[in-house]
């Protein structure tokens, strides 16, 4: 066994993987960029060393860099993680010249499945049903048109060296494709460096799910079950499950045979994940294998009880499987949801900036939590936006999702924007609970885009029975402190009112030994807790349901988040209730006549000029921010009064980029 190995990684997955050599008793050396000096994975590995500027282009991706790193520190392996040289043959062979082990399989097989039409040969050669298609390179877009209508609309314009879920387009007619035609190909030439496209079959109403490889160097492979990740959002997951709600035995069979088939012609050794995608009559189809660890590994090895990286380790080390087929028995449900540094709210967009606040929940043995983030640590404009994986598991399916809507309303992050509440508002729709998937998922259940979670009005009333019932704790403390003006402590106060929205719900708290009975409107809730003054997650009991709610305390109320709500409100004396109403409205300022950068990043390209008219939809800048280009688009017709900021500058949230006449 190795006894050093490096991680060509950073952020939650080194972490992971770090977590593993340490249980194995190996040491770990972790490798950062200028903008990772204080990461996580660098101060939890037992060496690092500094490979360079911020961009990945300049650090994470520079092979040499890494090579030199194992020298320097006598690492006799690197374990790649995912993304950045994870599926790099290149790489993999530096490494084999230099005389360090690559923990993942052989350059051969890298080299096969990293190209999208040359793998998919090897797959029709090997058995394995392949999406209908065409498998040459399209030359132009006029023959981009007769191939799209020999394959039968719709189809999927597809870059071959595509991944990430880049360079990709859906076609209708032929319009379509020769506009999807020349996109695809910028977007994989910008992306990739590489324009090849091919053109396949677009299969409707599609499920994304793939299987689990595990193969050592002495012929055994086995797999692992499915993993069903059809909650994407422009092509990329979002959340993942394993088993499949989907699947019957007969086609889980058949389609972990396939990959094992597959895996088999290229020798493949390691952990690899061939994916598919399957239609509404069960028919599945492949679509890629991804040569290294997954970003969604954890919920296979909730169910199978499997250490993926460990086995990659041995493996690597010339070590033969510990079990067969016949071993491989899954047990129970596991689902992952990725909390990414993103505004729901705003479209998605990326956020970055300090996590002030940083408070995962608690793992046992329902809830795990992959995270390359601490409290007071930095999102950088550099990387992948994901902060953490949440995982859960249960017997089966209904329990898991429970364990996750539990974990999600503790989960507590500010500083940086997140897709919590985004994710709890998936946990609740019905055609999730009722597994009734399929990868147009999210922009089928909102075809608006995320605005917010509206809780049902039983759930609203929980919600400001627990309110009051803090208030009121903080309120009788304050009454009681010692040392007040003799004379001048106020009376007892139980009745309140507590204010949403500028509606007024009167509530009467009465404290028991354990929690408290609370009135709202005309229902008592009895709440049990063992919350005290300081604790930033209320947890316990209403009515006898477990109920968990993060309580910020702000200079003038409170917010509360649960079940993807977010909530602002006040808890006042019936007087201060009354005074409350007389209040002016606040009235947003307006921001019709200016643009205003809608995320801190960098303006690439000012498209316009003082005195220019520009018409709706016109292009007007271009901010770019953790590896995306955004186009700021004008939103009416106008003429531009006033440029404020120079194509280079580093922007601010909100910062005014231009004004309009
Ligand atoms: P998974 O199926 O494991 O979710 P993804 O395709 O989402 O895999 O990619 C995993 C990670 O690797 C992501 O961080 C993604 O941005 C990155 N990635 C995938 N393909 C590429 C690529 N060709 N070049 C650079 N990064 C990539
Ligand atoms: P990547 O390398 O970016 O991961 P994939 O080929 O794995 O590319 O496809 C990513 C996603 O795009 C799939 O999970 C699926 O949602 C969608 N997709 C790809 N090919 C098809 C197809 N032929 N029909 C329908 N959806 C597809
Ligand atoms: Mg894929």
């Amino acid at each position: 066994m190795f006894s050093k190995i490096l991680i060509a990684n950073r952020g939650e997955i080194a972490c992971r993987i770090i977590k593993t050599a340490r249980r194995m008793d190996i040491k770990s050396v972790a490798v950062y960029s200028e903008a990772d000096a204080a990461a996580l994975h660098v101060e939890i590995a037992d060496e690092r060393v500094f490979i360079g500027p911020p961009p990945s282009a300049q650090s994470y991706l520079i092979a040499d860099r890494i090579i030199e790193a194992c020298k320097k520190t006598g690492a006799e392996a690197v374990h790649p993680g995912y993304g950045f040289l994870s599926e790099k043959a290149p790489f993999c062979e530096a490494l084999n010249a230099a005389g360090i082990a690559f923990i993942g399989p052989d350059v051969r097989a890298i080299g096969a499945m990293g190209d999208k039409i040359e793998s998919k040969k090897l797959a029709k050669a090997a058995g394995v049903n392949t999406v209908p298609g065409y498998l040459g390179v399209i030359a132009d877009d006029d023959e981009a048109v007769t191939i799209a209508r020999e394959v039968g609309y719709p189809v999927m314009i597809k870059a071959s060296a595509g991944g990430g879920g880049k360079g990709m387009r859906i076609a209708r007619n032929d319009a379509q494709v020769r506009e999807g035609y020349k996109s695809a190909k910028n977007e994989a030439r910008s992306s990739f460096a590489d324009d090849r496209v091919f053109i396949e079959k677009y299969i409707e109403e599609p499920r994304h799910i793939e299987i689990q490889v595990l193969a050592d160097g002495y012929g055994n492979t086995v797999y692992l079950g499915e993993r069903e990740c059809s909650i994407q959002r422009r092509h990329q997951k979002v959340i993942e499950e394993a088993p499949s709600p989907f699947l019957d035995g007969k086609t889980r069979r058949a389609m972990g045979e396939q990959a094992v088939a597959l895996a088999k012609a290229v020798n493949y050794k390691s952990a690899g994940t061939v994916e598919f995608i399957v239609d509404a009559q069960r028919n599945f189809y492949f679509l890629e294998m991804n040569t290294r660890l997954q970003v969604e590994h954890p919920v296979t090895e909730m169910i199978t009880g499997v250490d993926l990286v460990e086995l990659m380790i041995r493996v690597a080390a010339g070590e033969k499987l510990p079990f067969t087929q016949d071993d491989v028995k899954l047990r129970g449900w596991s689902l992952e949801a990725r909390i990414y540094a993103e505004d729901p709210a705003r479209n998605f967009l990326p956020s970055i900036g300090r996590v002030t606040r940083y408070r995962p929940p608690v793992e046992s043995q329902f809830v795990r939590v992959d995270t390359g983030v601490y409290e007071g640590g930095e999102i950088s404009m550099y990387y992948d936006p994901m902060i953490a994986k949440l995982i859960t598991r249960g017997m089966d399916r209904e329990t898991a999702i429970g364990h996750m809507r539990e974990a999600l309303d503790a989960f507590q992050i500010r500083g940086v924007g997140n897709n919590i509440s985004f994710l709890a508002a998936v946990m609740k729709k019905e055609r999730f609970l009722s597994g009734r998937l399929s990868t147009n998922f999210i922009a089928d259940e909102f075809p608006e885009g995320f605005t917010g979670v509206e809780l049902e009005t039983e759930v609203n009333d929980r919600l400001i029975a627990v309110v009051a019932f803090v208030h009121d704790r903080i309120a009788e403390r304050n009454r009681t402190l010692s040392g007040q003006l003799p004379g001048y402590q106020p009376p007892r106060q139980n009745f309140w009112m507590v204010r949403i929205n500028r509606q007024n719900t009167p509530v009467f708290v009465d404290e028991t030994d354990r929690g408290a009975d609370v009135r709202v409107g005309g229902q008592v809730f009895s709440l049990v807790t063992s919350w005290v003054i300081g604790d930033l997650l209320w947890v316990g009991t209403v009515e006898g349901r477990k109920m968990v709610v993060q309580v910020d305390i702000r200079g003038d109320g409170y917010r509360l988040l649960h079940g993807g709500a977010d909530v602002v409100c006040q808890v006042l004396t019936p007087r201060a209730a009354e005074l409350a109403e007389l209040m002016p409205v606040r009235v947003p300022p307006d921001r019709s006549k200016v643009l205003l950068s809608p995320m801190p990043g960098l303006l690439v390209h000012l498209a316009v000029k003082v005195g220019q008219e520009v018409k709706v939809g016109e292009e007007l800048a271009v901010v770019e921010a953790m590896k995306m280009e955004n186009i700021l688009r004008a939103e009416r017709d106008g003429v531009i009064a006033k440029t404020n900021v120079e194509a280079g500058s580093s922007l601010a949230v909100d910062q005014v980029i231009l004004e309009f006449e």
